[in-house]
Formats: C-alpha cells, sequence, structure tokens
C-alpha cells in the first residue's frame, strides 16, 4: 500500500519505492511512503492562487463554522482513528490525546472565533490612537489574512494532534495549509485526512498533504507564507536558515525539543499529598506516549534529603505499568513509534549514563506482554540519577526522547533555580508544593526560560489537566533551546497567520473602513430612535442625544437609600469639602443608571437584552446642580449565528456612551453592549 498525499485537488502516489513504514508492536509492514515525483513549486501556487483566495472570501465565522463541522464529523469516525493510532504503538489512552485532544483543538478555535471575533474578513485590533490636536487624523491597527500558505511540518508523536492544532488557526485566520507529517507515523495523518478531504467541508486548495520528503519546497516559499515546525532542534535550525525562509523574512514558528523540568518543593514530606502527586506526575509523564511527548519531565529535581523516597517511590509506581501490545490487558506503556527511534533513545540513554547512574530499566533485558521484541520498537521505563547536576551537562543538555527521566538533588531553592535554568529554555515546568511562598519564588525566578509553568498542590490537582497537556487557549512553546516559538494561546494563534497593519486616514474614513465607529467620526442622525431600529437598519456612527437632567441632592439621597451606598464624598459635607472632589459628588453608578434612563427608549422593541458595561471611566466629578446629558453612537456590530435552539436572529450592539455636563465637558465614557433582534436571518 501506498502512503499517498493529497495535492493540488488529487491524492498522489510518489514514484520509486519510498520508505517502508511499519507497526511499531511486531514489525509488520504498513505502507510506503514517497513525494518523488511531486512538483513543489505547483503545490504551494495552488493553495496561494486557489485555496487562499476561498478562504479570505468567507467571514470568519463563517470559516469557524467550517472547522466545527469538520471536528464533528472527525469525532464521528474517531474509532477509524483509534485502530490506525494503534499500529503507532499507543495505547488507547495516548491515542485520546493525539485523536480526542486534537478534534478538541478544532473545535476550541471554531468557538473561540464566533465568541470572540466579529463576522467579518479582517481584525480590528487596539484602541483608536489620536494623532492630532483636533483630532482630524486618527489611527488604528488591523489584521488581514496573509495571501501565502502556511507550511505545517510536524513530528512524529503527535500524528493528529500536531496537525490538527496547527490547521485550525490558519484556516481560521484564512490561510491555506500544507501539512507534512513526520514519515514514520504518516499513515495516520493520511487517514485523517482522506475524512478531512472527504468532508467536504474545507474549500478547494485550503488543505494539502505531503505525506515523505519536501524536496525543493522551501526554494519556492514567497513573502507572504509562513513555516510553523515541530521536530529536533537541529531539524528546526537548518530549515528556519534556509535562504528561502531568511531571503523572504518568512515568519518560522519553531517547537523543539527540550528538557523540561518537575520540581518537588523544598517544603515537601515524604507521604504529603504534594509527594504522592509528584511521584504520580513523573511517573505518568515517563510512560504517556512512551515518554514521547515534547513537554514529558526529563529532569526530576528534589531536595537532597528527598532522593531515596522519591527514587523508592517511582520504582513503585513504575513497576505497575507494564510494557508490551497495548491490545493486551493490563498493558499500561506500548513501544516507541520505530526501531530508529528507539535505537536513538538508546544511544542518548549511553550518553547520559556518562553522569549518571541507573535507578530502574536503562537495560536490553527486560519483560514485555505481547508483541514482538525483536521486530517491535519497545524500550523499557528507565530512571537515572545525577549526583552532581551542577557540573553535569548531559541531563541538562540530552533529550532522549523515550521513557526517561533524571533525578537529580538540590541543597536550596536557589540551586533548584539554577538547575532549572541549565535547561537552556523548556516548553513547561511544574512545581509541586502546597506553601505559595516558595511557588512565587520559583516561577518569578524561571518564568523567563519556560513557555509554561504549573503549581500543583492538593487544592487543584484533582482537577488540574497535568504537566503534559498543552491546551488551546494557554500558550504552546518555550524559548531558547525549546525553539523560541509560540503555539495556541487563543486569539495569539490566529493573529500569528495575518498581517497587523497600522491604519492612518480621518476618522470617518477609517469608521467606514473598519465598519467601527471612530471618535470624532461625523455624525450620523435620524428621528427614529435607534431602540427601535432592528440590528440591520442601525447604521455604525448613527447618534442619539438625550434630553438634559439637573442633579439635585434628592437625587443623591434617593440613590443612597436605594443601594445602600452612604460613602462620605456624597453624603457627609464636611470631609466632602476636604476631599478630591472639594463637594459632596453624585454617585458614580447613579450617573450611569439616570444616563440609561435618558437614552432608552422604554417600549418593547428589537433592543432584547443588555448584554453588558465595558471600558468604564469616571473622568470629571459631577456635583449638585449639574446638568448632563448623554449621547451614544452606535460603534460596532456583531451578527450573531441563530442556533437551533434559538427563537429569534440577533446581534450585539457596542454602543459608546458619553456623559456630558452643562460645560460640554465629558463626565464618564463606557461601552453598552446590547442585544439586538434581526429580521434578516
Ligand atoms: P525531526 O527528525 O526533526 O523531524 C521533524 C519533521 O521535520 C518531520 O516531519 C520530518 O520529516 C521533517 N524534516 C526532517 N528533515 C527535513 C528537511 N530537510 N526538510 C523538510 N522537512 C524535514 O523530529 P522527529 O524525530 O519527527 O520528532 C522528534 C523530536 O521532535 C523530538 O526531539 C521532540 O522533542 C521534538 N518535538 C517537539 C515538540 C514541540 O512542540 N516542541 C513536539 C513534538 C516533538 P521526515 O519524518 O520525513 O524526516
Amino acid at each position: 500500500m501506498n502512503i499517498q498525499s493529497y495535492v493540488k485537488g488529487e491524492w498522489f502516489s510518489g514514484q520509486g519505492d519510498g520508505v517502508q513504514v511499519v507497526n511499531a508492536i511486531n514489525g509488520d509492514f504498513i505502507g510506503s511512503v514517497s513525494s518523488d515525483g511531486m512538483d513543489f513549486g505547483d503545490v504551494l501556487r495552488y493553495a496561494r492562487e486557489v485555496g487562499g483566495p476561498a478562504l479570505r472570501r468567507m467571514t470568519l465565522h463563517e470559516r469557524a463554522l467550517r472547522l466545527k463541522a469538520l471536528a464533528q464529523h472527525l469525532m464521528e469516525h474517531k474509532e477509524e482513528f483509534y485502530e490506525v493510532s494503534a499500529w503507532t504503538g499507543a495505547t488507547r489512552a495516548d491515542s485520546w490525546i493525539d485523536i480526542e485532544g486534537g478534534i478538541g483543538t478544532l473545535f476550541s478555535y471554531s468557538s473561540l472565533v464566533r465568541r470572540e471575533f466579529p463576522n467579518e474578513t479582517f481584525l480590528v485590533e487596539g484602541n483608536q490612537e489620536r494623532l492630532s490636536q483636533q483630532g482630524t487624523f486618527t489611527g488604528r491597527h488591523i489584521l488581514v489574512p496573509r495571501e501565502g500558505v502556511a507550511v505545517h511540518i510536524n513530528a512524529f508523536n503527535f500524528p493528529c494532534w500536531g496537525m490538527l492544532e496547527k490547521i485550525a488557526p490558519s484556516l481560521c485566520a484564512g490561510m491555506p495549509v500544507v501539512v507534512k507529517p513526520a514519515t514514520v507515523s504518516s499513515y495516520l495523518t493520511e487517514k485523517m485526512a482522506r475524512e478531512i478531504i472527504g468532508s467536504g467541508l474545507l474549500p478547494d486548495g485550503a488543505f494539502q498533504l505531503i505525506c515523505g520528503r519536501t524536496g525543493d519546497l522551501f526554494d519556492h516559499l514567497m513573502e507572504q507564507d509562513v513555516v510553523t515546525f515541530t521536530g529536533s532542534a537541529s531539524t528546526g535550525r537548518k530549515l528556519k536558515s534556509h535562504p528561502g525562509v531568511t531571503a523572504n523574512s518568512i515568519p518560522f514558528n519553531m517547537e523543539a525539543d527540550s528538557l523540561n523540568l518537575s520540581l518537588l518543593g523544598e517544603t515537601v514530606e515524604p507521604g504529603s499529598a504534594e509527594f504522592d502527586l509528584f511521584i504520580r506526575e513523573v511517573a505518568r509523564e515517563m510512560t504517556v506516549k512512551a515518554g514521547q511527548k515534547c513537554t514529558a519531565i526529563r529532569r526530576a529535581i528534589v531536595p537532597a534529603g528527598r532522593v531515596e523516597a522519591v527514587d523508592e517511590a517511582l520504582k513503585q509506581r513504575l513497576d505497575r505499568l507494564p510494557l508490551g501490545d497495548p491490545s493486551v490487558d493490563g498493558v499500561k506503556m506500548g513501544p516507541l513509534v520505530g526501531r530508529s527511534q528507539m535505537e536513538d533513545v538508546w544511544e542518548n540513554v549511553n550518553r547520559l549514563i556518562g553522569s549518571c547512574e541507573i535507578l530502574y530499566g536503562g537495560s536490553r533485558e527486560f519483560e514485555i506482554t505481547g508483541g514482538d521484541r525483536d521486530r517491535g520498537a519497545f524500550f523499557p521505563a528507565t530512571l537515572l540519577y545525577c549526583g552532581q547536576p551542577d557540573n553535569a551537562t548531559e541531563p541538562h543538555d540530552i533529550e532522549a526522547f523515550g521513557p526517561v527521566c533524571t533525578v537529580m538533588p538540590y541543597t536550596d531553592i536557589d540551586e533548584a533555580v539554577l538547575l532549572a535554568k541549565k535547561g537552556r529554555g523548556s516548553l513547561v515546568g511544574s512545581v509541586f508544593t502546597s506553601n505559595d511562598a516558595e511557588a512565587r519564588h520559583i516561577v518569578l525566578n524561571t518564568a523567563a526560560w519556560h513557555g509554561r509553568l504549573l503549581v500543583i498542590n492538593s487544592d487543584c490537582a484533582g482537577e488540574s489537566t497535568g504537566h503534559g497537556s498543552p491546551l488551546p487557549a494557554l500558550v504552546h512553546g518555550g524559548p531558547g533551546r525549546a525553539g523560541g516559538g509560540e503555539e495556541l494561546g487563543g486569539e495569539r494563534a490566529i493573529k500569528h497567520y495575518m498581517q497587523r497593519t497600522a491604519i492612518q486616514g480621518s476618522p470617518t474614513t477609517l469608521m467606514r473602513l473598519t465598519g467601527e465607529y471612530h471618535q470624532g467620526a461625523a455624525p450620523l442622525t435620524d428621528k427614529v430612535h435607534p431602540f427601535r431600529k432592528y440590528f440591520e437598519e442601525l447604521q455604525i456612527g448613527e447618534t442619539h442625544d438625550s434630553y438634559r437632567r439637573t442633579v439635585t441632592e434628592a437625587d443623591i439621597v434617593n440613590f443612597g437609600c436605594l443601594t445602600g451606598d452612604f460613602f462620605y464624598a456624597h453624603f457627609d459635607e464636611t470631609a466632602a469639602a476636604n476631599s478630591l472632589f472639594g463637594k459632596r459628588v453624585a454617585h458614580g453608578y447613579f450617573l450611569i443608571s439616570a444616563a440609561a434612563g435618558m437614552f432608552v427608549d422604554p417600549a418593547p422593541g428589537p433592543v432584547l437584552a443588555n448584554y453588558g458595561l465595558e471600558n468604564l471611566r469616571f473622568i470629571e466629578p459631577v456635583g449638585i446642580g449639574d446638568t448632563i446629558r448623554t449621547k451614544i453612537v452606535v460603534k460596532q456590530k456583531i451578527k450573531k449565528d441563530k442556533r437551533p435552539d434559538d427563537t429569534r436572529a440577533t446581534g450585539v450592539v457596542r454602543w459608546a456612551v458619553e456623559i456630558i455636563n452643562q460645560d460640554d465637558k465629558t463626565v464618564a465614557l463606557y461601552d453598552v453592549m446590547t442585544l439586538v433582534e434581526r429580521r434578516d436571518d
């Protein structure tokens, strides 16, 4: 069987014999992988000329909805992926992270986009910047999709998740993708890609797959492209310095191997909850995916006086995690993905032994349950001990990408911090302690060297997502050795595939260009009150000025009695005279309540609910006898998708509200969000 690529709208088989890929448990032949004969320049052109324009015609919400439908489609086929994932040596739990964890990322990005972004083809970011005295010249940032192709190169350990966590933000941003999985596990990526294509949910050219080598692909990269890479630091560095990347200033996001750590706090006693949690996490990270996780704990840094207790407890734990064929009952850890990876890990363990002793495993003599010892890629859980971690370089430098971890002692917390930094930058670190002062010291002194840090104690352990799990909402990536990249992290990931451009012009031009009201833009007025208008009838910039109201002492007294807020600035004549204001002033909350009374049109109509209030600033005090009025402007409209159980179609209208006094001074500024019915569904 040929493991195929999908390029230029069709499945492609490479010429020649290709690379043979085999089952990690028994060495059975799965297929051969080749991309020979592929025109890589054409693949990139197809993405840029066919996929890119189709995606850019869609709004962010439309792209996000396709992603959700795709996630649902893949979920319906998940058992087929589990079946193939087993060939990589994964247990059911390992496969869950890869398959359902990956599909979960699609759901997550789909919902983030529909919740946080407008239903537009581009984004408006940050605040309006005032650039001139009179306010006629102003500035704002926008983000548009890059007009190239996102090339995603993945490591072998997460054939599904690795692909999905990268395509989700690219496709949401409006960039077509070319996915290149690692050859050894490409058959699983291909299996999922067949469903992605089969679903018909993505526009032609939005998704292409290259199984096998990438040939001269990098020579055809252009200025608007993006490359992301996950894999070893050596390959990453090579690709990042390719002339195709450097000459075109192509953003290159790199996720590389790192020496992640877990640190047991100085105050943690054996037998305490935090001690047991530490042992459980180190053993779990060693054995999940047979340690083939970029986030796995490679260095367990423990107080010198706890080494013996940690050693004992870890051995007991690892004894309960038998190695073998995951389809056999009781087996908790499968083989590595292939025998060449297995030999790599042996080689690295042998290098580590230069400065470490073996506490557990580490020998070619070991038991397996099921599977084929000679043809499979089994590797025993191996625990090492480095007694002089200050002087040794190997355990801070060599990543054995398998079930291998080195225990190292520290004498005080500052030494622990130094050891943490010796990894020269990692994806993740964890600290196990119930002492928050200790946690604070470690976190603040090591954060610069980590992409993610988690502090585990018995309060959060029950619900913790664990040391090894990157999450869609949080940054995944690390400085230095870990590649210096940043993936995921919520909306940051989407913006990675967009160009941020500063736009300058008149407020009215910027309003028309962005579809958002900009202060100073020409007002639009109408005899009809805006609360009487349906979503689609409201225009950006539409303004309503209210009647005036003089604030009286009765207002302050009534509001104080109603709310119980008798703060001295409103009620104590003497204290108020000595206060910042020099006199009694109205409650700020009275002003926004009074403003609501002034700007609403009270009769039932298309405005269904008040959604919230943001960016509130009180600018000038309002005293007894001051006269206020309000101005509301339609600032932004966000059309909401009608869900099957929604009785009405709606949109969110953001109103810029300004409260102004008798001297035409602004006393308060804020945004109010209302839910408004629409009839254009
Ligand atoms: P690798 O050998 O560096 O390969 C990574 C990817 O690069 C594979 O798809 C590989 O394809 C491709 N590649 C290799 N040479 C290339 C070239 N000249 N041009 C274009 N593509 C090329 O790493 P791996 O063995 O697959 O993965 C294991 C490593 O990845 C470990 O060190 C691990 O720590 C790291 N990793 C890091 C993260 C992270 O998020 N930081 C995640 C997972 C893994 P072929 O397979 O066809 O060679």
